[in-house]
């Protein structure tokens, strides 16, 4: 299973020029390997595969001063670019390709085989030609807060990010056998409450769903302003300015959902649980009633990586991972088992004439855990559901 870890690091002023240089070199390199792929659009309308690509790049001035890997990875990364715009022009006519890099942004390097990991310490080794024109044959950085993985780095990955240098780490890394604990516990996701749980003992715990939120609306807000001063600014649909916005929401939102699916984890470790019950993400939009706009929210958000993030962290657990059909979880009374669309009441509460009045989405979280047992004929009673804790998401503030 693969892990992927993020560690910043400080580079000597010394360091920080050859990174630099690395970075524009991969600008410049992106954009000569544009160029060629628009000119041929132009004559052919067909665009060249990236081994093409790589084949006609081998000996570029920019090519070789970078490690061969990283040279590719640029490639690689252009390619997927406009594979993305081919798949985007099906639908809207006004798609533009991929757009060149300003000179001075520093592009993302990809290292493969020409890194090494070695304690707390990173090596990057590189090319012949760099060697050469600069005396410098690799640069090594110790790296902030090392995680020491159990596993072994596969690919990493340095970008320039907001003033920082950061490395992210691809390790390939074991999974846990499972722990074969009794408990079991089902995780709702949503809206407004991004996670849910109710375990068999009772316990649960709602993960506020707030902080991304305002993370959602804050980009939204800005990103509209942004297009409209560009379309009359610059007759522009889409800016850099745009992108980039979209992938700080994406990199927050990203932190919210990692931070979140840690905790789950984490109290599923505490209450002793050897399974965990997901509502099947296929189901999800059909069985929740949601109209369509929150359903382009939920599918903005990325609930299938919620999902896919707490199966992959309960994995290195060693705690197994279930789906149930979410099919009337939300509509059924967890207590006299009536099902009642109209009974999902605003404000979180769920209300039902047997005189069951709870948070909606423990009620939800409770039917999903009893469908589970169900389905698999356990027979367990759940312990009576006690108050929820509330769980937020602190020291989030987008910008
Ligand atoms: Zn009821």
């Amino acid at each position: 299973m693969k892990l992927v870890v993020k560690y910043r690091i400080n580079p000597t002023p010394e360091e920080s020029e050859v990174l630099q240089k690395l970075g524009t070199y991969a600008t410049k390199l992106y954009n000569t390997d544009n160029y060629i792929r628009r000119e041929e659009w132009a004559k052919t309308g067909k665009i060249p595969n990236w081994y093409k690509q790589k084949k006609r790049l081998k000996n570029n001035h920019w090519y070789k001063l970078l490690p061969s890997q990283t040279a590719q990875g640029v490639i690689k990364s252009l390619q997927d670019a406009y594979n993305s715009w081919f798949k985007l022009r099906k639908t809207d006519e006004d798609a533009g390709p991929p757009m060149f890099r300003k000179n001075n942004r520093l592009s993302p390097l990809t290292f493969y085989q020409q890194f090494v990991i070695e304690g707390d310490v990173i090596t990057f080794r590189m090319s012949k030609k760099f060697r050469k024109e600069t005396g410098v044959d690799r640069i090594s950085f110790k790296v902030n807060k090392w995680r020491g993985i159990e596993g072994i780095p596969k690919m990493c990955n340095i970008i320039f990010q907001d003033g920082k240098w950061i490395v992210h780490v691809v390790y390939e890394v074991p999974e846990k056998p499972l722990n074969n604990n009794p408990e079991i516990m089902a995780v709702d996701v949503g809206i407004v409450n991004l996670a849910t749980t109710v375990d068999t003992n009772g316990n649960s715990t709602i993960y506020s769903g707030k902080g991304a939120l305002s993370v959602q609306h804050y980009f939204n807000k800005e990103i509209v302003k942004v297009q409209s001063k560009t379309k009359k600014q610059h007759n522009k649909k889409w800016s850099n300015t745009l992108s980039r916005m979209c992938e700080k929401k994406k990199r927050q939102t990203n932190q919210i959902i990692h931070t979140v699916t840690k905790e789950v984890i984490k109290e599923a470790q505490r209450n002793g649980v050897g399974t965990i019950v997901v509502g099947d993400v296929k189901n999800i939009r059909k069985g929740k009633h949601w109209n369509k706009k929150a359903s382009q929210k939920l599918h903005s958000w990325g609930f299938a990586k919620l999902i896919s993030q707490i199966e992959y962290k309960a994995k290195l657990s060693g705690i197994q991972v279930k789906k149930v059909s979410e099919r009337d979880t939300s509509k059924t009374c967890s207590i006299c088992g009536m099902v009642k669309a109209s009974n999902r009441k605003h404000r979180g509460l769920y209300v039902c004439e047997c005189g069951n009045k709870m948070n909606a989405d423990v009620n939800g979280g409770v039917n999903l855990l009893k469908k589970y047992l169900r389905e698999n004929n356990i027979s367990r009673s759940i312990g009576s559901v006690v108050e929820p804790s509330i769980w937020r998401c602190v020291n989030v503030i987008p910008s």
